[in-house]
């Protein structure tokens, strides 16, 4: 199962991608956390990357993009994989495509997280509060939520074109929307059933 989670910051992206993973077997590849923990080790990478993250913009394709290409290729994300955060621009969703092509291991699915932007706001804000993750900040939070819109959000209408995308209500609590996105990963498979 390779399966992408689409979202904007504070749709629950990160969470539900761990959920999903334990309970399908495949590693959550989350190039936040790559990021963030290349920070904290102070990596040329890491410091390369602090203050762009910090500031709610993106880090170059062609880095992230490396990074995601090396992680798949290990030997525990042969059998499938969740990316949670990638890609995030049409540049980086081409490049996964050549990637994949490259392995004949095509995507199964995209799952298109929704969630109403006060909602958002008060997520990111309360965990600005709980883990003081230094990008949740109310300026930077504004701008990470502008830099999804102009960015990010192009590759739902991408992904749907292709017939991969389903939407999942992402309101409510972790064990419901976790729920959501089981039933919705059933119901593709169910369809291809009946044909
Ligand atoms: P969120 O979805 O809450 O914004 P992430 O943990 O996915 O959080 O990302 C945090 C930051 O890491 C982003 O704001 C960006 O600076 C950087 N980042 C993560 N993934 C990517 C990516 N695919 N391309 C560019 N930058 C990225």
């Amino acid at each position: 199962m390779r399966l992408i989670f689409l979202g904007p910051p504070g749709s629950g992206k990160g969470t539900q991608a761990k959920l999903l993973a334990e309970r399908l077997g495949v590693p959550a590849i989350s190039t936040g956390d790559m990021l963030r923990d290349a920070v904290r080790r102070g990596t040329p990478l890491g410091r390369r990357a602090q203050a762009i993250m910090d500031a709610g913009e993106l880090v170059p394709d062609d880095v992230v993009i490396g990074l995601v290409r090396e992680r798949i290729a290990l030997p525990d994300a042969a059998k499938g994989f969740l990316l949670d955060g990638f890609p995030r621009t049409i540049e980086q969703a081409e490049a996964l495509d050549r990637i994949l092509r490259g392995n004949a291991a095509p995507l199964d699915g995209v799952i298109n997280l929704l969630v109403p932007e006060g909602t958002l706001l008060e997520r990111l804000l309360g965990r600005a509060a709980l883990e003081g993750r230094s990008d949740d900040r109310r300026e930077t939070v504004a701008e990470r939520l502008r830099i999804y819109r102009e960015k990010t959000a192009p590759l739902v209408q991408h992904y749907r074109d292709l017939g991969l995308l389903t939407d999942v209500d992402g309101s409510g609590s972790i064990d419901e929307v976790a729920g959501r996105i089981d039933r919705a990963l059933v119901r593709p498979a169910r369809a291809a059933g009946r044909a």
